[in-house]
Parts: C-alpha cells; sequence; structure tokens
C-alpha cells in the first residue's frame, strides 16, 4: 500500500525529549511517545513543525491535566526569560542530534522541505511555540534563526511580554483578553522581515486581530473551529474565514480537548470527530487553506490514533467520509508546502 505522504502543523516530540532526559536519540529510534523513527516510517509521516517549547519544569508531560469537566485551567504565570531559553536552546539541540543520525531533515527553505517529502529522513520545520525565551532586543530571534527556527508563535497559553495567550476555557470564544504589546508588534515585524511564519494559535483573539493588521499571513498551526467545539483554544468562523482570505493555513489539532463539546468534559473523542472538524474547517475557511496540526506529543489523542503509525487510518476515514483524493493529497501535505512557496522568504 503506498502511504500518502503527511506534512503536519504541529508536533511536541522536541519537547518531550527534553523533558525525558537521557539519550534523544536512542529514544526516538524506539517506538516510545507519539513521534519517533518506527511511528512515522508506519505513518507516511513525512514532516512537519517541530515545537521548542519551554514547560514550567523539565518534567514529562502530564495529559491527565485536560480533565477538567467543567472547569477551565488559568493561564499559568510568565516564564523567566533565562528558563525558557536554556528549554528552547536544549530542543533546538536535540533537533541537531536527531538530524546528525540521520532521523530527522532540518529544513529551512520551502524547496528543501518539497524535496524532502518525498526522500531522506522527515523534514523538521522548527518552530518555537511562545516567544518566552526572546528578550524586548530581540536578539535571541536572531540566534534561533541561525540555529533553523522558521515558525514563531508569539505566545504558548500564557502571557509573555509579546502578547496574551489564551486559557484552557471551554464555552468561550478566544476573547479571553488584550492584544499584542508594542514589543509584540515589533517581534512580528522583525519575523516578517526573516521570512518566517507567524503562528497565532494559543494567542488571544485580539492578537490574532493584532498580526492580520501587520499584514502577515494569518496561520493557526494546531487550532479547531469553535463552531463544532467552543473552545478559547479554537477558531471562530470569522477567524477561519480571515485565515482563507489571507492565503494562510490552519492546522487540525487532534487534541481530544478541542476537538468537541463531549471531548472536553470527558477527554475522550474519536476519528469521526477529526472529520466533522475538518469537514467545517474546509467549509468555511476553503479546500486550499486547512491542513493537519497533530498536536502529536503534546496532547491527548482520539480513539484509534495512538501516534503518528496511524495516520493511514485517519487518511482512510477521510476517504469513507467522502473526501476526494486531490483534497486528501491538500489536507495532508498540499496545503503547507504551497503555502510554504509562498511565504517561507529568504530574508530580506
Ligand atoms: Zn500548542
Amino acid at each position: 500500500m503506498t502511504l500518502v505522504p503527511v506534512f503536519d502543523g504541529h508536533n511536541d516530540a522536541l519537547g518531550r525529549l527534553w523533558c525525558a532526559e537521557g539519550d534523544p536519540v536512542a529514544r526516538f529510534a524506539r517506538d516510545e511517545g507519539h513521534i519517533n523513527v518506527p511511528q512515522m516510517a508506519a505513518g507516511g509521516f513525512r514532516g512537519g513543525f517541530f515545537a521548542l517549547y519551554s514547560p514550567e519544569k523539565r518534567a514529562p508531560f502530564d495529559f491527565s491535566a485536560f480533565s477538567v469537566a467543567d472547569l477551565e485551567i488559568p493561564l499559568p504565570p510568565m516564564l523567566e526569560e533565562g528558563a525558557a531559553l536554556t528549554a528552547a536552546i536544549g530542543q533546538a539541540g536535540i533537533a541537531h542530534k536527531l538530524a546528525a543520525a540521520g532521523h530527522l531533515n532540518i529544513c529551512t527553505t520551502a524547496d528543501a522541505v518539497r524535496s524532502g517529502l518525498t526522500e531522506g529522513p522527515p523534514v523538521c520545520l522548527l518552530h518555537l511555540e511562545g516567544a518566552d525565551c526572546i528578550g524586548p532586543d530581540l536578539l535571541a530571534l536572531d540566534t534561533l534563526y541561525a540555529l533553523g527556527l522558521r515558525s514563531l508563535g508569539i505566545v504558548w497559553s500564557r502571557p509573555t511580554i509579546f502578547g496574551h495567550g489564551v486559557p484552557f476555557r471551554h464555552n468561550h470564544d478566544g476573547d479571553t483578553g488584550p492584544g499584542l504589546t508594542a514589543d509584540g508588534k515589533r517581534l512580528v515585524a522583525r519575523c516578517l522581515e526573516l521570512g518566517m511564519v507567524i503562528d497565532t494559535s494559543h494567542l488571544t483573539m485580539k492578537g490574532f486581530w493584532d498580526v492580520a493588521e501587520a499584514g502577515a499571513p494569518l496561520v493557526a498551526t494546531h487550532s479547531n473551529a469553535c463552531a463544532i467545539s467552543n473552545n478559547a483554544r479554537n477558531l471562530t468562523d470569522m477567524q477561519l474565514r480571515a485565515i482563507g482570505a489571507s492565503g494562510g493555513m490552519v492546522g487540525l489539532n487532534f487534541a481530544t480537548v478541542f476537538l468537541s463539546d463531549a471531548g472536553w468534559k470527558s477527554g475522550q473523542a474519536g476519528i469521526d470527530d477529526c472529520l466533522r472538524q475538518l469537514d467545517h474547517m474546509v467549509e468555511v475557511t476553503g479546500e486550499t487553506c486547512v491542513g493537519l496540526g497533530s498536536d502529536f506529543d503534546g496532547a491527548p489523542l482520539p480513539e484509534g490514533i495512538s501516534g503518528a503509525g496511524d495516520l493511514p487510518d485517519l487518511i482512510a476515514a477521510m476517504k469513507r467520509y467522502g473526501f476526494d483524493a486531490p483534497l486528501i493529497d491538500r489536507l495532508c501535505h498540499g496545503n503547507w508546502l504551497s503555502f510554504l512557496d509562498r511565504n517561507l522568504a529568504a530574508p530580506t
């Protein structure tokens, strides 16, 4: 069987490896977590955005924190810049070790991503999930860019000096707080100068519109639709339409808690919920601006998907649902690649 190649908008494999400590290359080579060498090969996972994420403490991720029923998880406080930098640099180091071992191919241009989709190790596009490690002088951004960083999320679900994240709150859209700060607007301008992707997942709705005002294509690498699951981490139809109008991208987040209302309450969801979300996002955003943004290694997964190796089951379900082959190709990799062709620019 020929696997449909997948290029995915978000995973936390580097954070998982950094938190687990030990030899990251050996861990990545064995079947542990959602993304690893055998799972990628089994699932046709040919690359994606690999996040550098700074947790509050260096300990294995605990997805049970999402079992909150109707409660919300409030925003944690701002992270200390130095601690966040240690995490980001450490995880970038892991990515480079994995590349040296032949397990990943760190790509910094759209052409390299496109050719890497079909040959060599899976593509790693380095992404910073929350600019906690960058100070107002923005110098750390240039350092991370030199290490291969090509995508930046202004915030995770906590404040930074640049903007405000949304809490994990259900029955509420992303209008939970202020927009970008003056430093945040400078950060966005610098990312645009560098030809980087600017990610609005986790950002407040006001922040989202500030990014739009800066003229950036609107991207939410791993967010779903509020119309199906009204959660602050998801996007209203107005936001989804704006993503489509800007030639941006939204990536389907597989996290059970963001897929459906029932998923938020129970932590359980199924592949059907993924399809309902995709169907709505394609309808509202447009066929060319939707992709996958699994959140592998960063979130609890729906029944039937235990890791990247099960992607063919999701794709088979898309076929049964009635998505035709060209649309499936676009959702699984084509739209992300076209977006990168248009937006991953050489620095000006
Ligand atoms: Zn995230």
